[in-house]
């Protein structure tokens, strides 16, 4: 089963398989007190959650992944071309400007919203397992990894297969974090590395067989990978 946890602002996810526990990405850093209350409420404790997963490597994924590494030596799993940010909290340029970003309401509160919530100082985490396109991980869900790079190098969504579902981390996102435009749409220049490899990467979620889509950003879409991506294409990311 899947659970959805986080804000208005920020997603962040539990898989649950016979009683163990995936994080699939750790919100932003000040979420770590999210993670009892979340286990909580699947009727799971800290003590059965035996991975995190990370869709990519931006602050608002990697969050309290290294924490949680600290206190419980949880093992943080991430693509191979995502590994460098993971551990460096450094970012690959994007193809638009922050501050332009800051001239929308939205982008306004969601850089905010990240700031206030840790991300003033880059997360990072200091041991990383690192996997390639294709790798079903041996973690509680066994999702598949599936590399759609574009908003950022080693951006991955994740399939459930049982579950019907994909983690689509920012490939794909429900609202426009820059201008608040509804989804499904392709996160904003202003925050990704390359719109071009983002636009190529729909074809690989095209042909994935999920009905339900986990963004990073907004409420789940229900209508399968086909009709998000075709809603994503009729809407040019802007911001
Ligand atoms: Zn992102
Ligand atoms: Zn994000």
């Amino acid at each position: 089963m899947i659970h959805r946890a986080g804000t208005e602002i920020v997603n962040w996810y539990l898989l649950e398989e016979d009683g163990r526990v995936t994080i699939v990405d750790t919100g932003c850093p000040g979420y770590r007190p999210q993670l009892e209350e979340a286990l909580q409420q699947i009727g799971r404790t800290i003590d059965d959650v035996e991975a995190v997963v990370l869709t990519h490597a931006h602050i608002d994924h990697v969050g309290f992944a290294q924490a949680l590494q600290d206190q419980r030596g949880t093992p943080v799993f991430a693509h191979q071309a995502e590994v460098p940010q993971a551990t460096t909290g450094k970012a690959p340029k994007t193809e638009g400007s922050v501050l332009g970003a800051m001239r929308h309401r939205t982008g306004r509160k969601v850089i905010f919203h990240i700031v206030r919530n840790g991300g003033a100082r880059p997360p990072k985490v200091s041991r990383v397992e690192s996997f390639v396109d294709g790798a079903e991980l041996d973690v509680p869900g066994h999702p598949r990894a599936i590399h759609t790079p574009g908003h950022s190098p080693g951006h991955c969504v994740l399939h459930v297969a049982a579950e019907g579902a994909l983690f689509a981390g920012d490939a794909l996102c429900g609202w426009n974090t820059v201008t608040g435009r509804p989804g499904p749409i392709l996160p904003p220049p202003a925050f990704s590395n390359s719109m071009q490899r983002a636009r190529a990467s729909l074809e690989r979620i095209a042909a994935i067989d999920a009905q339900t889509l986990y963004y990073g950003h907004g409420d789940p879409w229900t209508g399968g990978t086909a009709a998000a991506v075709a809603e994503a294409r009729s809407r040019e990311a802007e911001g």
